[in-house]
């Protein structure tokens, strides 16, 4: 562990930031739990706390419903000019930027990211997304519909409005990016929402909800409600005054989602989990594909739901592969976020550590060999060594279950229609990906893999411009690019004889 480097010094107002129990938003006003509770949000390098936060619930999220549905009906948003409501979400975009080293170390101490990971891609993709959704507030068009109803003339036109109240829940891998990635595409259509931050990383939605107020997206247009998933999280998905619901977390919590959701019928929208093939042919450019792989899977410390956890790597560059994947794991300086040589940080909480620790166990018991890593790394912190394991089968719980950490299975494969029906053997269908130098086989495979996005020799590009989401228990609807703003919009049909 990197410990002998100086940390980074921490910017000023994040210690103040962090040194004040943090209220939620409602309706454009900082405030306490109904109940007045606050939980503690821990910095997981140390294991110690980080913060305090309103442990909003039941009550809260009613609060925050109704602020949101006033704020829907009497419009100040939505009924602003398409340009005005662009504006907003571009200087809110911004002041995010302006704020970039608060937003990178805020992220850093609460979810464990390193620092200048942080830096270069949590907050400048926030921006991003932002800016890429401030452009369409003013392109959200309907159609005319030549129709041929009754033999008569119509003039048939149709609108695209907002969907209304909107509650979203995000996950902790990406907090920040979550959050913006749910709010700028709600806020371009118009509607109004309530947004819950996992609990174990609220800080950096938190800030961003005093840069809304600077931006002057109007009281009540979002509100942030901090607290647990099974109190709050699930009072949001069962409101009955909530439209939509968007989701980003496991694929278990999706499924309850659904239920508490059934109530009103709100639509659904989800990005759950993944268990992504990342598949290497012996004419790749192994070269790349080494360093793709292990990017692939170590990344975010393997927090991340699109992550390649699953290497096939055609059998003549099986042991090659292994070796070059295992050398970058053991290479990669893990260690506290916040101190600058650090690659990897610390998983984001115990529970995750315990989580992970005990997939690793249960692989090697059931015969896996951890050709590097395969454990906990030292004893303060959440750290996991990168690991890679070899001997696997297809049965084993670390080659089907998500296990969201630093952890890759190797597989050698000689037969291609083999190896596709073994990568599309998993629930899952989030993203796969190929490396091959022969064109033709490139895109025949990425046709035959059941996944919402199939990278070809690259892993992990997303672009705010390109819909993501999931196959089979992946998920339901596309994120980002155009596609995103159609869970935000419906389609109102309108029509009159002319003639
Ligand atoms: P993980 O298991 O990786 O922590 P989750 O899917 O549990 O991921 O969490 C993602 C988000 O879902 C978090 O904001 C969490 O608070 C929320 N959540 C957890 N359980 C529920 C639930 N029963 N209903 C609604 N939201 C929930």
């Amino acid at each position: 562990m990197a410990t002998a480097t100086q940390a980074i010094s921490v910017n000023e107002n994040v210690t103040k930031y962090v040194a004040k129990p943090r209220k939620m938003l409602i309706n454009g006003k900082w405030v306490d739990a109904a109940s007045g509770k606050t939980f503690p949000t821990y910095n997981p390098a140390t294991g110690e706390v980080l913060a305090r936060v309103a442990e909003g619930d039941k009550e809260d999220i009613n609060r925050a419903v109704a602020a949101a549905r006033a704020a829907f009906e009497k419009g100040p948003w939505r009924n602003l000019t398409p340009s005005e409501r662009g504006r907003a979400i571009w200087k809110l975009a911004d002041l995010l930027e302006q704020n970039l080293e608060e937003f990178a170390q805020l992220e850093c101490l609460d979810q464990g990211k390193p620092l200048v990971m942080a830096r270069m891609m949590d907050v400048p993709y926030s921006a991003d997304q932002l800016r890429y959704y401030a452009g369409w507030a003013t392109k959200i068009e309907g159609a005319t519909i030549p129709i041929s109803a009754h033999g008569a003339k119509f003039f048939a036109y149709t609108l695209r409005e907002p969907v209304g109240v909107v509650g979203q829940i995000v996950p902790w891998n990406f907090p920040l990016v979550m959050a913006t990635l749910k709010l700028a595409p709600a806020l371009a259509a118009g509607c109004t929402m309530v947004l819950k931050p996992a609990e174990q990383t609220p800080l950096t939605a938190l800030r961003l909800g005093e840069l809304i107020q600077e931006a002057g997206i109007p009281d009540g247009v979002v509100n942030i409600v901090t607290g647990y998933g099974e109190t709050a999280g699930a009072a949001l998905a069962a409101h009955p005054d909530v439209d939509k619901i968007a989701f980003t977390g496991s694929t278990e919590v999706g499924k309850l989602i659904v239920h508490a959701a059934a109530g009103n019928l709100k639509k659904v929208s989800l990005e759950l989990g993944g268990k992504s093939p990342n598949i290497v042919f012996q004419d790749a450019d192994i070269e790349s594909a080494i360093p793709g792989a292990a990017n692939g899977i170590f990344f975010n410390q393997g927090e991340v739901c699109c992550a390649g956890s699953r290497l096939y790597v055609e059998d003549k560059q099986f042991d090659k592969v292994v070796d070059g994947v295992s050398q970058i794991a053991s290479q990669i300086r893990v260690g506290p976020g916040m101190e600058p040589t650090s690659q990897m940080g610390p998983l984001v909480s115990e529970e995750q550590l315990n989580r992970v620790c005990s997939y690793l166990e249960s692989g090697l018991a059931e015969g896996a060999k951890a050709a590097t890593g395969g454990s906990r790394q030292g004893d303060k912190g959440y750290f996991v060594k990168p690991t890679v394991l070899v001997n696997t089968t297809e049965k084993m719980k670390v080659v089907r279950e998500e296990i969201f950490g630093p952890v890759v299975t190797v597989m050698p494969f000689k037969d291609v229609d083999d190896l596709v029906a073994k990568a599309n053997n998993t629930p899952y269908g989030l993203a796969a990906a190929v490396w091959t130098r022969d064109v033709k086989k490139a895109h025949r495979i990425a046709a035959e893999l059941r996944a919402g996005t199939v990278w070809v020799n690259t892993y992990g590009v997303l672009d705010s411009a390109m819909p993501f989401g999931g196959y089979k228990q992946s998920g339901w609807g596309r994120e980002m690019g155009k596609e995103m703003l159609d869970l935000y919009t419906q389609t109102k049909s309108v029509c009159m004889p002319i003639s």
